[in-house]
């Protein structure tokens, strides 16, 4: 395994040594085609050896300005030194214990910290909010479809078209996002129904022609919804939408969960991000950004509602207390000035994205909350141009600068929430010069 000097810092901007790929970056490719899983979906041939901040070094020694945050994960930066500390000390002290069957305190205390953070209503208990740990975004989608009809005794769910919520199968089945990731992998889960993301015209048809003909309210476990919809293309949702699925549910007694996987820990500018709207959900689910890149995820809900006995719901790794210790950090760093940053830099990075608006009119004006945004690629008559965003985005890697894809045809920015201004003018740099030779 090639081994790179970990002591020397990287540079803040995009630094090439060689072409892309480099040699060493070519044959890791190579290697990699011949054992892993063609289902991954890689857009640019990125080897990465180390990651700082918002940079990462290839095995090259390439060094590129990360948008991307290893898909919104890396929300104190690459490699941020507390998170290290952190992990590094829990992991001296203990790697593995199953909080499924044990105790352990990291678990215990992480459980707290985002439990009195939990933007639920205040009630009689002591925390409000109890909390389930699992591994990824998926398993806490999966736990949370179980646990609401495990307490609503019903077993009928809507989720929304466009949404993505993970690959097991029941978190597929209230993914909406793209026929691929559903094809040849039938039957999926029973019980699910799909509306329009995002508009007041699709609640009115939920309410007005589901509940009254095919669908009955009271039959309805969840209304599963992401505060912002992210693989669906960073759409923002209309105003009053999320607060009046808040009043559906109560209307019919239904749950509503909100999938913070990628809008939360702090990318909004907010811890999650439900709290824009000030609307209290019952259930939570998170993961990606809460460990800062070791694999860690969460089910939160009103403590009322987990009334599952012992066994009804577990997992081995769920909550390991080195995943757990680098969630303790995450929050702390994130409190002490990382989501203020993220408003900043997500507003300044907004108004560069509305320059070059001006300037290109193939890129549509901005929209998100904090760096949790997109623009759309648009062809001459105004249509969606996934073949321009595409070739933004490896003509972006030849520069180094790292950009994701989502939606039909959105470019989504989800730097690291320690990127500064100079970074977020490189990035709006890059992508100025860039759309100028597409
Ligand atoms: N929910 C949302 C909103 C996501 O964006 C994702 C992943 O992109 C998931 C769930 C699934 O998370 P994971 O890939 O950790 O299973």
């Amino acid at each position: 395994m090639l081994s790179i000097p970990i002591n020397l810092p990287l540079p803040s901007a995009p630094r090439l040594v060689t072409s892309l790929p480099g040699p060493r970056a070519k044959a890791i490719v190579e290697r990699d085609r011949a054992v892993t899983s063609p289902s991954y979906t890689r857009d640019y041939p990125l080897v990465v050896a180390r990651g700082e901040g918002c940079m990462v070094e290839d095995v090259d020694g390439n060094v590129f300005l990360d948008m991307t945050a290893g898909i919104a994960v890396t929300a104190t930066g690459h490699a941020h030194p507390e998170v290290v500390r952190a992990i590094q000390e829990q992991s001296a002290r203990l790697l593995h214990m199953s909080g499924t069957d044990f105790y352990y305190e990291p678990m215990v205390e992480l459980a707290e910290q985002l439990a009195i953070r939990a933007p639920f209503p205040r009630g009689k208990t002591e925390f409000p909010a109890r909390v389930f740990f699992t591994n990824s975004g998926a398993e806490s989608n999966e736990g949370a479809i179980k646990l609401a009809r495990y307490y609503t005794k019903r077993s009928l769910i809507v989720a929304f078209l466009g949404a993505f919520h993970g690959r097991t199968y029941g978190a597929m089945s209230l993914t909406g996002s793209k026929a691929v990731q559903r094809a040849n992998f039938g039957p999926l889960v029973p019980g699910v129904t799909h509306i329009p993301y995002g508009t007041h015209a699709s609640l009115d048809y939920l309410e007005k022609t589901l509940f009254t003909t095919i669908l009955p309210p009271h039959e309805v476990a969840a209304i599963v919804v992401e505060p912002i919809q992210g693989e669906g293309g960073y759409i923002v949702p209309e105003d009053g939408f999320l607060q009046r699925i808040r009043e559906i549910c109560d209307r019919y007694g239904i749950l509503m969960v909100v999938d913070e996987v990628q809008a939360g820990m702090g990318r909004t500018g907010r811890l999650f991000a439900i709290e824009h709207w000030g609307v209290k959900p019952d259930i939570i689910t998170t993961a990606k950004g809460i460990a800062s890149g070791l694999p860690l995820g969460a089910i939160l809900s009103r403590p009322e509602l987990m009334t599952w006995p012992p066994g009804a719901h577990a997992t081995t790794f769920g909550g390991n207390p080195v995943a757990c210790a680098a969630g303790i950090a995450t929050i702390r760093l994130l409190e002490s000035g990382l989501m203020a940053n993220a408003i900043r830099m997500g507003e300044l990075l907004q108004a560069g994205l509305t320059e070059l608006h001006e300037k290109f009119p193939c890129i549509s004006l901005p929209r998100g909350k904090g760096l949790m945004v997109a623009v759309d690629l648009l062809d001459a008559e105004g249509n969606y141009d996934h073949k321009l965003r595409d070739r933004i985005i490896q003509e972006a890697f030849s520069r180094g600068l790292l950009l994701l894809g989502c939606g039909k045809a959105a470019i989504r920015f989800c730097p690291p929430l320690v990127i500064n201004s100079e970074q977020v003018q490189t990035a709006l740099d890059i992508i100025s010069d860039v759309v100028k030779i597409v």
